[in-house]
């Protein structure tokens, strides 16, 4: 899948719309979820071009893999986070249900989360 630089979290990348960021370094950027699914609900994403973590793992240098993962460390712990808990979550491609297709992890915390993945229905 070719990445689209339409999409929202480019637009956010680009400060074409707002967000409510909570951290910026060189390899990525955290906001709050526009729809937040728990008290805590931060989104990280890389600013590199990627649609998923697909393509990031397959396609990503060695600094922006490394960069980005101790970035999505870096925010759980500004947040707070760590010591009660949290989950880091990507959705990838069509039942992953990911909607945007620039690679995010989802940072959920602050009340216990529940089952990993609903049961098959
Ligand atoms: P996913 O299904 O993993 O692709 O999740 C996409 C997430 O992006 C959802 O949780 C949305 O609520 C969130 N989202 C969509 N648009 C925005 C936005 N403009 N600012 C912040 N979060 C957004």
């Amino acid at each position: 899948m070719a990445y689209d630089r339409n999409n929202v979290f480019a637009k956010i990348l680009r400060g074409e719309i707002p967000c409510k960021k909570v951290f910026e370094d060189d390899w990525a950027l955290a906001f709050h979820d526009i729809n937040p699914q728990a008290p805590v609900h931060v989104l990280v994403v890389p600013k590199g071009e990627y649609v998923s973590l697909d393509d990031f793992t397959a396609n990503a240098s060695e600094a922006e893999i490394a960069g980005f993962f101790r970035a999505v460390g870096q925010v759980a712990r500004e947040l707070g986070v760590t010591g009660p808990g949290y989950r880091a979550l990507s959705n990838v491609g069509h039942d992953g249900q990911q909607e945007v297709p620039h690679l995010h992890f989802h940072i959920f915390a602050g009340r216990r989360l529940g089952r990993m993945v609903a049961r098959a229905e």
